[in-house]
């Protein structure tokens, strides 16, 4: 039996669990959604999870439309999924708690803390301490979007067979921070990807599918679903896997524009866009220190000295990885319908 806030659940079962984390300053529930799908085989346990920062949407609209495929019917082991982690940030369209907190930051959390340690603690003691694995669903800033990418803790090997089974167009090992779920995961040995696509408060449909079909995928490599009859076209668009990322910042405020753009191959020294002073008096090249590709990149017309403006993946040959980008992103486009059919 798989047992989730005072339900329980046989082998074959599914069903959708309210948690009861609170109340709001209106005395309405808080309440986190939980959706349990249990297979008729015993298999591993999967944990999806999205919306920890209420105003990145992309992962919520994921897990939407991975609930309702029918292949869920074939699944072999659990799965449990999380649409969305952190209501009260959700309904405030914020990426943030209501006393101004990341939930991100508050793991494991306290059963006696902050509306935000409650949130985590609940989350750890009910959720995740049922699961095998987990794949935590995440975008960028507002104004500032992110190929779609998966990072994995460093030296985790179990995570990063099942990120190159989720077929991202970039992998990065990058350290964990304190206090994040991805920490809390790594500490119990539970095998974690976080998935980052499309940037906040919009809905990018390419990021929305490669979420869908990275999750499928994922659960087809972990045998919780049959392996494809016929041999997927995405296979071939091979991963790009970075150790190290670098921010370009803003040499001083005015004026960005842009000379690159996600998934573009940059070379050390090459200028990536111009700051300007709005009246003419100055103006100022950002430029890359190291060569790499785009993974992520602000599309804020007006900028702050400091403020960042190019994320860069370091790799070997940085045009073969834009190639390899290229070449996944036309994959995902030509692949539209079957993710919102089912
Ligand atoms: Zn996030």
């Amino acid at each position: 039996m798989l047992r989730l806030g005072g339900q329980s659940f046989a082998p074959g079962s599914s069903g959708t669990v309210e948690l009861t984390v609170g109340h709001m300053i209106d005395h309405q529930p808080l309440s986190m959604t939980v959706h349990v799908h249990r297979g008729r085989r015993a298999g591993p346990c999967l944990l999806v999870s999205a919306g920890i920062h209420g105003n990145e949407i992309c992962g919520v609209e994921s897990l939407r439309l991975l609930l309702k495929m029918r292949l869920l019917k074939g699944l072999r082991g659990d799965l449990i999924v999380v649409p969305v982690v952190n209501m009260p940030a959700f309904m405030a369209r914020s990426r943030y708690l209501p006393d101004r907190r990341d939930l991100n930051r508050l793991f494991p959390g306290s059963s006696k803390g902050s509306l935000g340690g409650r949130l985590a603690s609940l989350f750890m003691e009910e959720v995740v301490g049922q699961c095998s694995h987990a794949v935590d669903m995440h975008s960028g800033a507002i104004n500032r979007p992110n190929l779609p990418q998966i990072r994995i803790s460093p030296g985790d090997e179990v995570a990063m067979g099942l990120a190159l089974a989720f077929r991202v167009p970039v992998v990065i090992e990058s350290p964990v921070r304190e206090g994040t779920l991805r920490q809390v995961l790594f500490t119990k040995k539970i095998p974690s990807l976080l998935f980052e696509a499309g940037e906040a408060g919009r809905l990018d449909h390419a990021s929305v599918r490669y979420g869908v079909r990275g999750l499928v995928s994922v659960m087809r490599s972990l045998s919780m679903l049959p392996k494809e009859r016929k041999p997927d076209t995405i296979r071939r668009a091979k991963t790009v896997v970075a150790q190290e990322t670098y921010w370009e910042r803003a040499p001083m405020g005015g004026i960005f524009t842009p000379r690159t753009e996600l998934g573009k191959a940059v070379a050390s020294e090459e200028v990536l866009g111009i700051v300007a002073d709005p009246f003419g008096r100055a103006e100022c090249k950002v430029v890359a220190r190291e060569s790499g590709v785009v993974i992520g990149c602000s599309r804020d017309a007006a900028v702050d000295e400091g403020d960042a403006l190019f994320h860069i993946a370091l790799t070997q040959y940085p045009d073969k990885a834009e190639r390899q980008i290229q070449r996944s992103s036309r994959v995902i486009a030509n692949s539209l319908e079957s993710h919102y059919t089912g």
